[in-house]
């Protein structure tokens, strides 16, 4: 048998961080046996989805990198399909017309409420005999779900679940007005597109009951179950914007990395001993459902950042460059010169080292462009306002207009501004504070002997004439 799994999002919004592991999963089942992803948009509900929310979701898989297989699947160009379905159901008797009124079901919901109980529709028209049907109404068509025993759900993340199929009302398959339910479309999509799994949200657990009683009734096999915890937000209660529960656009636009996105994804959610560094390409090789919790997984922001800044430290650093150039050059309004990203080549792999998100680590490579440092730290501004800035930074710039050009490196640096502090017998650091100060606007930033080294000569003795 080959896997076949899908992300079914409805696009009537952002593709968000649940949705994102959602697919994860999927994705990650599929290729762990060699199946298929396969992308399903249930654009069913005309209202409330939209062409840009479509885009989002395409946009955020793709750049998310769980790329699908095939074409994605369009619900609302399938509804001649679905229709069809329901009349084979009406034909063998597993469905029937409802022409109870909208006064009716009116008052049957009141009823229930008056009485506290859940509205079940009371199944008036299952038995009774066509030639009844009132002139002119229109009917719905609903499931005959079956009234006795129960409907058991042999789910590969919650064991077995069941439910006494008194509890199910006839659901309607097809509206009074002709459009096909969403819980009629979503069986017969999985049952046309070959899907051997379903892996989604366990909110989705009560409507499966129902699925399940129309896979039955159109005697197709049952694909296998998984349905896995939501997402709560550190205090415990279910997602929602205020705990970050953003659109995965906005994750990136915080300069965030897929790969490492796609790892704490996993984690939340699913752990292999205690495993935390776990690349694609390996949970490729090592997910499966055993692996995901019971329990919902807390989101954790500062874990994804330091997940991200493990990827950040890992990444190769060209294209780090890559990334991080278009934003500083915005930030400058001008491209970056070729000496520029020479010196971002260089120093790269101490930064990288100091990043947590690609934000951080375009503006502490502006160290690198031309002209800066463009602000200074509280603390370096402090520094550089010292009374003994200016000796110590005079003692620094005469030490290092010493150096030859071919001894211009992190050593030569070192041992010129050592023998510079021995001269006018001052501590090393009385030189080397208000430098870095003046190199970097900042008070923490690679080492100063590697900043200069990088910077280059007449930049390094720019700097800190302006700044002395
Ligand atoms: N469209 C549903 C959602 O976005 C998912 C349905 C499913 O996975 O079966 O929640």
């Amino acid at each position: 048998m080959t896997v076949v799994t899908r992300f079914a999002p409805s696009p009537t919004g952002f593709l968000h961080i649940g949705g994102a592991r959602t697919a994860l999963f999927n994705y990650l089942y599929a290729k762990r046996h060699g199946g298929k992803f396969m992308l399903r948009i249930e654009d069913t509900d005309r209202k409330r989805s939209t062409e840009p929310a479509i885009e989002a979701i395409l946009d955020g898989l793709r750049w998310l990198g769980l790329d699908w297989d095939d074409e994605p699947v369009f619900q609302f160009a399938r509804v001649d399909r679905y229709v069809e379905v329901i009349e084979a159901m009406l034909a063998s008797g597993h469905a029937y017309k409802c022409y109870a009124t909208n006064e009716e079901l009116a008052e049957l919901r009141a009823a229930a409420q008056a009485e506290n109980k859940r509205f079940l529709y009371d199944g008036r028209w299952r038995d009774r005999d066509p030639s009844e049907a009132p002139e002119g109404v229109k009917p719905a068509i609903r499931l005959k779900a079956p009234k006795e025993g129960e409907t058991v759900i042999n789910d590969l993340v919650q064991g077995e679940v069941r439910v006494a199929n008194a509890e199910l009302d006839d659901m309607v398959l097809l509206r009074a007005d002709g459009t096909p339910t969403y819980m009629l479309a979503v069986v017969v999509d999985d049952y046309d597109m070959g899907i051997t799994h379903v892996i989604r949200g366990d909110d989705h657990l009560n409507n499966t009951f129902r699925q399940i009683q129309v896979f039955n009734a159109m005697g197709w096999a049952l694909p296998a179950f998984a349905h896995i915890p939501l997402i709560h937000g550190a205090d415990g209660a279910k997602l929602s914007k205020r705990h970050g529960a953003l659109g995965v656009d906005a994750y990136r636009d915080m300069g965030l990395l897929p790969a490492a996105i796609r790892n704490y994804l996993l984690r939340l959610g699913w752990s292999h001993g205690d495993l935390e560094i776990v690349s694609t390409e390996d949970a490729i090789k090592l997910f499966d459902l055993e692996g995901v919790g019971r329990s919902a997984s807390r989101f954790d922001m500062a874990k994804l950042e330091n997940t991200n800044a493990h990827y950040m430290r890992e990444s190769d650093p060209e294209s780090l460059i890559e990334a991080i150039s278009p934003m500083i050059e915005a930030k400058i309004d001008r491209s970056l010169s070729v000496a520029e990203t020479t010196r971002l080549s260089t120093g790269m792999a101490s930064l990288q080292q100091r990043a947590k998100t690609l934000l951080d680590l375009a503006v502490s490579a502006e160290i690198y462009v031309d002209g800066a440092p463009f602000s200074q730290s509280p603390k370096a501004a402090k520094v550089l306002a010292g009374s003994d800035a200016g000796a110590g930074l005079a003692a620094a710039l005469s030490a290092l207009s010493g150096i030859p050009d071919d001894a211009w490196n992190e050593e030569g640096i070192e041992a010129a501004l050592r023998a510079g502090a021995e001269v006018v017998d001052l501590k090393l650091g009385k030189l080397a504070q208000p430098l870095r100060a003046a190199l970097t606007g900042s008070d923490a930033s690679p080492s100063l002997f590697e900043v200069a080294a990088v910077l280059g000569r007449d930049e390094t003795l720019r700097r800190a004439t302006v700044a002395g």
